[in-house]
């Protein structure tokens, strides 16, 4: 996936969170960046590896990684008593999962690593065009992804027209 884990993370987010007030700014951010953060082992990729491995075969493209992650994350807050905290967590995960199931319609995502290394993906993309990217651009899915892209500028431009009466009433 291309251009849709942003827009994808607002909607996914934007379903979590609903009308709750408490930590809303908090939970937009980390949903937005954990939608995309998988993918900063890009830089791992070019600068650093040498393009020598897929990054969908780093462990930041492993499911597991990230349940044990938020397991641990989940169980130090209740820990220290800062159950408040735990909606972040989840906002990170569900945001981490989507990434993946993303990827997982066009690309090979190892699912159950390290414990089974069957790769998972719903479609093959065949490489009829060079540069490589062309053959994603160039496919179905990617309509999928500007569909995506499209209902999370919709719903964005909705709600922030929905919210300007409110604004213009608080500042007189
Ligand atoms: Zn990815």
């Amino acid at each position: 996936m291309f251009i849709a884990h942003l827009p994808a993370g607002y909607l996914l987010t934007r379903r979590i969170v609903g009308t709750r007030q408490g930590l809303r700014r908090a939970a937009f951010a980390t949903g937005l960046t954990f939608s995309v953060l998988p993918d900063f082992d890009l830089l791992y990729f070019y600068l650093i590896d040498g393009r020598r491995t897929l990054h969908h075969d780093y462990w930041t493209h492993t499911p597991l990684f990230w349940l044990a992650v938020a397991a641990t994350l989940a169980l130090a807050l209740r820990l220290a008593g800062k159950r408040q905290y735990l909606i972040l967590v989840w906002v990170a995960l569900a945001n981490v999962l989507l990434h993946l199931f993303l990827d997982s319609i066009a690309a090979d995502i190892r699912w159950f690593h390290p414990v089974l290394e069957t790769r998972f993906n719903l479609v093959e993309i065949p490489a009829r065009f060079q540069p490589w990217y062309l053959n994603f651009i160039l496919h179905w899915t990617f309509a999928a992804e500007v569909a995506i892209c499209a209902a999370a500028a919709w719903i964005w431009a909705r709600a922030r027209l929905a919210a300007r009466p409110v604004e213009a009433s608080a500042s007189e």
